[in-house]
């Protein structure tokens, strides 16, 4: 089939699955579009002028219910919606739009409102680069012991981008973040200095983005490299969601499980980090397929999410999903909490809703479920978890512990924060009993010299 001829009908048998992408270009020849009114398609634009936007046909086709639309929380999770804006911002690029501005003219007014919008700056994602031999090296981070992120170059877009994710400036290309690297020989003598390493874990974007010929040459450094103290490589992805195809039968999804497969040959352990928002995405045969075939691949599945307004702030919701998730053989392993970035305004969910829900959820499931832990906030000191509201003597409480620290002796001590019902990040909290400072600040300003509400590029992938 020629090109034209597919645009018009893409082609979406099980057997031979065309991957096709929309984004802010041409998003209005998605057939279902038309369901929306001209002002909701224009919202998007408007939208998407400023905040990335891509979907695929897989999304549009077995995901989104058209029949809920514009209220769908996949729809809400991948198309751009009016609300992510602040009036004034949205305000000025649909005047623009409307007056026929050339493309230099909407970046202008794009990056300004971008500047706003708190995307991370560069000082200080640079402090968790490592270093080796005196060298900077961009493309890792160090930050808990035990654990590498690595960012492969290839790995940096995704198969559909989610309007919450806090890696948009990366997307819309305003980030000066050398996060590439393809310089796997380096992380491999980088694990070899440093014992304590046990986990290196491939994010980006969407490692699994990559063609297996590509993840293989990341991977195979890794096994052959004479690496004893490595145990677990994970890769954060978005994929089984977004594009379960890719372990089905995409061209070289045989390969791809292969690949897989020759990681607990050489006697170490692969596990996806797999990013699921709603139970819907669980559902296809397709991802079915893909999560039987990963696991038949020795892949240990481990689940994690946001939880957001719009999309997932429903214990039932999260009780189904966790549930679905065990039936597949998937392991819950986190919820997050949405970060200050971008449109966190449209969809953050207070840290005490964001509790109840998760109590409420894991009250319902078995202990097989309960390996998930939340909510959990991934900030500058560290990953810190919201164990909930209580009293202490007149006075009401939350308590909160790191899960992972900057410095790793401040896991597991409970700490209190003075009760805020609409705080929904560690930098809008008080210390409990009127001290001054939670416990780890001054060291954090010490050691760190940063405060902790400071941005950083966390995975929560
Ligand atoms: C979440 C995260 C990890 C992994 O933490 P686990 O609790 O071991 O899953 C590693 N590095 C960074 C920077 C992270 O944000
Ligand atoms: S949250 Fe993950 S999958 Fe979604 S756009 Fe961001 S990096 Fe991609």
């Amino acid at each position: 089939m020629n090109a034209t001829l597919q645009n018009i009908f893409p082609i979406y048998s099980v057997s031979d699955p065309q991957f096709k992408s929309y984004q802010l270009n041409n998003f209005r020849d998605i057939p279902q579009i038309s369901r929306l009114t001209e002002q909701q398609q224009f919202d998007i634009e408007v939208v998407g002028n400023v905040l990335p936007f891509k979907a695929n046909n897989y999304v549009i086709e077995q995901l989104i219910d058209w029949e809920r639309v514009p209220n769908d929380p996949i729809f809400a999770l991948t198309f751009p919606q009016r609300d992510m804006l602040q009036a004034g911002h949205y305000d000025e690029i649909a005047t623009l739009l409307r007056n026929g501005a050339d493309k230099a003219t909407l970046k202008v007014a794009a990056d300004r409102i971008r500047m706003q919008l708190n995307p991370h700056p560069a000082g200080q994602v640079d402090h968790n680069v490592p270093e080796m031999d005196g060298e900077r090296l961009h493309g890792m981070q160090h930050k808990y012991r035990q654990t590498v992120l690595f960012f492969p170059s290839q790995g940096q877009t995704c198969h559909a981008y989610c309007t919450f994710c806090f890696r948009w400036p990366q997307f819309v290309g305003m980030s000066d973040i050398k996060f590439a690297s393809r310089e796997v020989e380096k992380l491999v003598s980088y694990v070899k200095q440093h014992p304590e390493v046990t986990d290196i874990l491939f994010t980006g974007g969407d490692p699994m983005i990559m063609s297996a010929k590509n993840l293989a040459a990341y991977i195979e450094p890794l096994l052959s490299g004479d690496l004893p103290n490595l145990i677990n490589i994970r890769i954060g992805t978005k994929a089984l969601a977004y594009w379960p195809h890719k372990f089905v039968d995409d061209k070289d999804s045989g390969e791809m499980l292969a690949l897989f497969r020759k990681v607990t040959d050489a006697g170490k352990q692969l596990a996806f980090m797999a990013h699921f928002n709603h139970p819907r995405e669980l559902e296809s045969d397709t991802v079915k397929q893909a999560i039987r075939n990963l696991r038949e691949a020795n892949v240990t599945i481990r689940t994690q999410s946001p939880v957001m307004r719009h999309i997932n702030d429903d214990p039932a919701l999260w009780a189904q999903m966790w549930e679905a998730q065990v039936k597949l053989g998937c392991i819950p392993y986190y919820m997050f909490l949405a970060r200050d970035t971008g449109a966190q305004h449209y969809f953050s969910v207070p840290l005490v809703r964001a509790w109840e829900i998760f109590r409420e959820a894991y009250q319902q499931v078995s202990g097989l479920a309960r390996t998930v832990r939340g909510p959990s906030m991934s900030a500058n000191p560290g990953k810190i978890q919201v164990l909930g509201v209580s009293q202490a003597g007149d006075e009401k409480v939350l308590v909160m512990r790191f899960l992972q620290g900057r410095n790793s002796d401040w896991v597991q001590r409970p700490f209190f924060a003075a009760y805020d019902e609409k705080a929904c990040w560690i930098d809008e909290l008080k210390p409990a009993f009127g001290a001054e400072r939670f416990f780890f600040e001054e060291e954090m300003m010490e050691h760190y010299h940063e405060p902790q509400d400071a941005n950083t590029v966390d995975d929560f992938e």
